[in-house]
């Protein structure tokens, strides 16, 4: 799907969460707090703002090149979701 016009991508760091799914997090500029979102996807995303401009548009979700674990679970997310199928 062709990225839409005007919609901004925010940096964003995967985390496990305590019951084991995968989210990721992404801070944002204009709540001033990490969103969450439930699994590692990086297509367009409803926002989780409660204020400012992205509330909105939403926002594409980045994975963060400057966190080198962000790769490693990455990988293993998508291996997950292989066998999963
Ligand atoms: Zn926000």
């Amino acid at each position: 799907m062709p990225k839409l016009k005007g919609v901004p991508t925010l940096l964003a760091d995967i985390y496990i969460a305590e019951d084991g799914t995968y989210h990721m997090k992404a801070w944002c500029p204009y709540c001033e707090k990490f969103h969450s979102h439930g699994e590692v996807d990086t297509s367009w995303r409803a926002a989780h703002c409660f204020k400012g401009p992205l509330k909105s548009k939403g926002y594409y979700l980045k994975l963060n090149p400057d966190n080198p674990t962000n790769v490693e679970l990455q990988n293993v997310y998508k291996k997950m979701k292989r066998l999963e199928r």
